[in-house]
């Protein structure tokens, strides 16, 4: 998708703090961080959203997954983080491409916004 923002991140072809790389995913700081810590984690395929997974690409949430888990170790997030996946306008989805926001490094309020 050469109008997605994100797909040009994960392409190279366009500025990012990258945080992670693989050959299927991508971690980079939120260029407006909602806490002190603020990365979003998405694979490099354009999906959507949550409701573009498929048997043929769900095994990349898994991947995100374990990135999270290792990036949250290198971080030293132990104490507290949120994995958030914003899924239409309703719930403010605004880049139509699949991205898990990890949040951290101060007390996160419940219920959400
Ligand atoms: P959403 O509202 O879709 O759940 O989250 C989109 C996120 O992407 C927002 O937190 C926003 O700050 C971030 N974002 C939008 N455009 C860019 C960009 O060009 N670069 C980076 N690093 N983050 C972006
Ligand atoms: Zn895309």
């Amino acid at each position: 998708m050469s109008g997605c923002v994100f797909c040009r991140i994960a392409r190279g072809e366009a500025p990012a703090s990258i945080v992670y790389k693989d050959e299927e995913i991508v971690a980079f700081e939120d260029i407006n961080p909602q806490a002190p810590y603020h990365i979003l984690v998405i694979p490099k395929d354009h999906i959507p959203s949550i409701m573009d997974l498929s048997s043929g690409n769900i095994y990349v949430v898994g991947k995100i997954y374990n990135a999270i888990k290792e990036i949250a170790r290198s971080k030293n997030l132990e104490k507290g983080f949120r994995v958030v996946v914003n899924c239409g306008p309703l719930a403010g989805q605004s880049v139509n491409h699949l991205h898990f926001h990890l949040l951290s490094g101060r007390r996160l309020g419940w219920p959400p916004g």
